[in-house]
């Protein structure tokens, strides 16, 4: 029998230890599944003072292991601490003056001034643990441009470590908007050799570009969807790094993210007021009650609930939707929207909902409780994003029963299938011009098909029944992780 394949995930974020987006929930999810894919898996991650404050702080201790580690002239000691609480052993990397903040990358007003340091830390520090910690992995999984340097030290500063001999890197973009480029003065602070701060190398129009870093240095290169995979390589999509991908296009592949069920499903959720299941779907009408009630919104039975949870962003259509929300609000429908983000979007939700009190509620929070009530709660989902990498919300909702309403882009359009009320098929409403008029034709769609109890029951079952488990999602990065095992010289 072959030995276990050991995968080492390294990530800025995963659930339950630190969130801000859909990264956590992949890389809380995947490690699990790739351990029952018989992996032997192990995840590392900065120790943030959200973890110190999560209900996981019980389960983590110092193992007693400290790193040393170069930053530019200094040479710093981080301690590495450990969960086990999981099945999948977590290693957690503590250096207070650079984790123990409020906030992951970002405050309210802009990113934090000293992210460049704080990740060449964390990801110098991730090589330098799994030595001392003697886990050897064959992939080093890594995500986002927080540990896009990872692969850049070992194929330079490391390249002649033995330790290092069999390992290969994948590199998984979440999102290429997001790529973490820093002033070229920040350069030495990675101690790589200046031979790479060239335009094949690391550098971005003069800039250092992390998440360039992990393109170039990567033995593979996934991003989380299909269609997401062929956008980055167009000047639309690829915020100028489609060149190098397209270069690279033979080792960049396109893996769906998956859910865990465990978390999102009605038959399990533990923040819903009653659980259901495609065979009685009675709870789902007790879950929209309470999220009326959450929400203090006043609607009669055959109006539909649209549900929103979003970082108010550009990126998700909160352009086009602002425009549509008047139409909208004189709709036969209600509207409740969570989400952090974007002051300008802020100010026009909260205006609007002071207008139309009975029927759009507003939580500018961050708030996982209140996410589960509106899967569970609305009659429909809508995103109608500018891009969106994979999404994960749209395929929360297929469980809850409650119908998306999306744009046809990226893994929104991998995932969801217009509805045809000629043969009943599909699972969702999906329109393809990014614009407010296309997005209120395809609610009128929506409404329409709601107003006929019967169909919109089957497009609910129908959704219900679809399984994006993680299974194959894992599956697919073990062949993608064997195959790097087999080109091995
Ligand atoms: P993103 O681009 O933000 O990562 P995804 O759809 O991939 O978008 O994932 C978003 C994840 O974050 C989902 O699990 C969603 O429920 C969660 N989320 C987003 N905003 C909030 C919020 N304000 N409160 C709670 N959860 C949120």
């Amino acid at each position: 029998m072959m030995r276990a394949l050991k995968v080492l995930i390294a990530t800025p974020e995963a659930i339950p230890f630190a969130k801000t987006g859909g990264l956590a929930d992949v890389t809380g999810a995947l490690p699990k599944v790739l351990q029952g894919l018989g992996c032997e898996v192990r995840l590392i991650m900065p120790f943030y003072r959200q973890i110190q404050e999560s209900g996981e702080k019980a389960e983590i201790k110092d193992t007693g292991i400290q790193v040393s580690v170069s930053l530019g002239f200094r040479e710093l000691s981080v301690p590495v601490f450990q969960s086990s609480a999981n099945n999948v052993p977590a290693y957690f990397l503590k250096r207070d003056e650079y984790y123990d903040r409020k906030y992951l990358y970002t405050m309210p007003d802009g990113d934090y001034f000293d992210n460049a340091e704080r990740f060449i830390l964390f990801s110098r520090a991730v090589v330098e643990a799994i030595k001392k910690l003697n886990f050897k992995p064959d992939i080093i999984h890594c995500h986002d441009w927080q540990t896009g340097l990872i692969s850049a030290f070992l194929k330079t500063i490391y390249k002649n470590d033995q330790f290092f001999a069999d390992t290969k890197t994948v590199f998984t973009i979440h999102n290429i908007a997001y790529q973490g480029q820093f002033p070229q003065s920040h350069f030495p602070l990675t101690g790589l050799p200046h031979e790479i701060f060239t335009p094949d190398g690391i550098e971005f129009w003069g800039n250092m570009n992390l998440l360039k870093a992990g393109i170039v240095f990567s033995d593979i290169i996934t991003t989380v969807s299909e269609k997401y995979s062929k956008e980055i390589q167009t000047p639309e999509f690829g915020y100028g790094l489609e060149g190098i991908l397209m270069a690279k296009k033979d080792n960049l592949f396109g893996v769906l993210n998956g859910v865990d069920y465990d978390d999102w499903s009605p038959e399990k959720d533990k923040f819903i007021i009653s659980k259901y299941d495609y065979k009685d779907l009675s709870g789902k009408a007790k879950c929209r009650q309470d999220l009326l009630k959450e929400y203090s919104l006043n609607l009669s039975d055959d109006a539909p609930v649209i549900g929103i949870i979003s970082r108010l962003a550009d990126q998700k259509g909160f352009d086009i939707l602002s425009q549509a929300m008047e139409d909208l609000m004189n709709m036969n429908l209600g509207m409740v929207v969570l989400g952090t983000g974007e002051r300008k979007y802020h100010d026009l939700f909260e205006g609007l909902a002071k207008k139309y009190p009975k029927k759009l509620g507003i939580k500018i929070t961050f708030d996982n409780k209140i996410a589960h009530k509106i899967e569970a709660g609305s009659d429909m989902f809508l995103m109608p994003s500018k891009y969106e990498p994979c999404g994960l919300n749209q395929i929360y909702s297929l469980k809850y029963g409650t119908i998306p309403i999306v744009r046809a882009t990226g893994g929104l359009d991998d995932t969801i299938d217009d509805y045809d009320p000629k043969v009943a098929e599909g699972n969702g409403f999906k329109f393809n011009e990014y614009s407010s008029k296309a997005l209120i034709v395809k609610v009128n769609k929506a409404l329409e098909a709601f107003s006929d109890k019967k169909e919109w029951k089957k497009l609910v079952l129908n959704a219900m029944q679809q399984d994006f488990s993680w299974e194959r999602s894992a599956k697919r990065y073990v062949e993608l992780y064997k195959r790097l095992m087999i080109e091995k010289p």
